[in-house]
């Protein structure tokens, strides 16, 4: 069983290799998230252990991108406070699991255990409502069979919608599953991205899938 260690500080990384190696283990450490998407999307790991704070791009980030890249080993994501967003922010993510620093070496072996007895997570399924097509794992859209592009925010809010086709969509129940809970809570925003996918997705396909439930929200339904 191979694991990677993503940690800058190299006292801890030492700390975490050491123990892993005395429990058979084979390890490598990144001391960066560039680093780490590098190395992780070359060798298939059965685990990353993953720093949030590092130098260059942050654990969350990190841990986007390599799924974003296919790249589905478990992650264990290292916080260094209990905070709700945190672990929110890391399961949104991508990752599969979190412990909080600091932390005794055993949790952090059994915790592994346990992520690697469990299995690589599914690959999410590819969502699809009429002609519109969303696939979580390579951020792609398509209408139809063309390619759209779509800022982060705007697929945020797509994949929300299209996970409860047909149904009303409040636009504070929008802004929950979009954005993280450190953003500004003004609803008019919901508006403003929402004109933006009417005018990628719906206006030049002649199509009117993003539908306004007056003083209420929105409703994506199948092309009409
Ligand atoms: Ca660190």
């Amino acid at each position: 069983m191979r694991v990677l260690i993503v940690e800058d500080e190299v006292r801890m990384a030492n700390v975490i290799k050491r123990s892993l190696t005395r429990e058979g283990l084979a390890t490598d450490v990144a001391n960066g998230g560039l680093q780490a998407i590098a190395m992780a999307t070359v060798v298939s790991y059965d685990a990353i252990v993953l720093d949030v704070m590092l130098p260059d791009t942050s654990g969350f980030e990190t841990c986007q991108v390599l799924r974003e890249r296919g790249v589905w080993s478990p992650v264990l994501m290292l916080t260094a406070r209990e905070a709700v967003e945190d672990r929110v922010a890391g399961l949104d993510s991508g990752a599969d699991d979190y412990l909080v620093k600091p932390f005794a070496l055993a949790e952090l072996h059994a915790r592994l255990r346990s992520l690697v007895r469990r299995g690589r997570p599914e690959r999410p399924a590819v969502l699809s409502v009429g002609s519109l097509r969303l696939d979580p794992a390579r951020r792609e859209v398509y209408r139809g069979e063309t390619r759209v592009e779509l800022s982060a925010k705007e697929f945020a809010l797509l994949e929300a919608l299209m996970h409860r086709p047909g149904e009303v969509l409040t636009r504070l129940e929008l802004i929950e599953q979009a954005w993280d809970f450190a953003y500004e809570n003004r609803s008019n925003v919901i508006d403003v991205y929402i004109r933006r996918l009417r005018r990628k997705l719906d206006e030049p396909f002649g199509t009117n899938s993003l539908e306004t439930v007056r003083s209420v929200g929105y409703r994506l339904s199948e092309d009409q």
